[in-house]
């Protein structure tokens, strides 16, 4: 399939767009240097950074807000929410299935990039701009199609290090960033392909896998209920609603015993002993609806319970 990838350049009104942005960027590595260069370059001028790393966060505090230690901990479903994109670039493909999980269930727009060998990878998934988005664990089923380089704005930086493969997907991100923003790429799910040794690009238009195992029966925006991570049905409630220890849940977190994150509430219940349970948040169907219940705001307030941690113990054991 042909697509039309309009000559215009990012104009005014998206330069302005692009100013208002609030922008998250996961892992400040070469990816991550590189995509908020390149942010810099676009007038975009609100960029938090999570990394865990402080080698690599370091040299950016001052020109972004740093989130100190895990990604998945700091940047909270209500944290996201604020965000008008988040962006991946660790080199780790569970990272990004898990920013993609988040950003489905925040409903906001999430990129992806990274490195295979001499391919520069970026996947875009306007979530918040498009209700039936693919997301990045849809299969891609779309034939690529060749893609214009000489439309987007694409600035990498030289490098000694040889073919600059990191800095092309940094470059890139931005890139397909401000078209998703400008609204130039007609706010489809994308995933762009640069090969750097070659200089040849290619494009897939991503269509939604009505079976893929994460966003299948998500319907978004997702009802997010902010609740605490306890598991002691009261007496009240096993006396008068005993269905409710059936329901079915599916948790952020993989746990040990509990595969795939599906369990049924009674097992939670009997397993933790009232909680709370190492999981971000868990997906129930309620009415025939999905929901969120999200652990991550209410704190447990027992004495017992593990100290919320500082910034500064993050990083020391990180
Ligand atoms: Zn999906």
């Amino acid at each position: 399939m042909a697509e039309n990838i309009p000559d215009a350049d990012v104009t005014a009104d998206a330069s302005h767009r692009l100013d208002q942005l609030h922008v998250a960027v996961v892992g400040a590595g070469r990816i991550g240097a590189e995509l908020i260069r390149n942010l810099g370059d676009l007038g975009v001028r609100r960029v938090d950074v999570y990394e865990s790393d402080p080698a690599a966060a370091d040299p950016l505090r001052g020109r972004c807000t740093v989130f100190d230690g895990d990604f998945w901990d700091e940047l909270t479903l209500s944290r996201l929410q604020t965000y008008d994109f988040a962006i991946c670039t660790v080199h780790d493909r569970a990272a990004r299935v898990r920013l993609n999980q988040k950003c489905l269930v925040a409903n906001v727009n999430v990129l992806q990039a990274w490195t295979e060998g001499p391919l520069a990878i970026v996947g875009a998934y306007p979530f918040r701009m498009l209700r039936d988005c693919a997301c990045f664990e849809c299969d891609a089923t779309s034939d690529a199609t060749p893609m214009p380089l000489a439309t987007l704005k694409l600035s990498v930086a030289a490098t000694d290090a040889g073919i600059p493969t990191a800095s092309i997907a940094g470059g890139l991100a931005a890139a397909l960033l401000a078209r998703v923003a400008a609204g130039a790429h007609h706010a489809v799910a994308r995933r762009a392909m640069l090969d750097a040794t070659l200089g040849q690009g290619t494009s897939v238009v991503l269509t939604r896998d009505p079976g893929c195992v994460r966003c299948r029966s998500l319907e978004r925006p997702v009802p997010i209920v902010q609740t605490r991570n306890r598991w002691v049905p009261s007496n009240s409630v096993t006396a008068t609603c005993p269905e409710a220890l059936d329901q079915d849940v599916r948790l952020s977190d993989e746990i040990e015993g509990f595969p795939g994150g599906s369990c049924r509430v009674g097992a939670l219940v009997e397993h933790f002993h009232g909680g709370p349970i190492p999981a971000k948040f868990a997906l129930a169907e309620v009415g025939g609806r999905t929901i969120c219940l999200d652990f991550e705001e209410i704190r447990p307030e027992s004495p017992g319970a593990a100290p919320t941690r500082t910034t500064a113990q993050r990083s020391a054991s990180n």
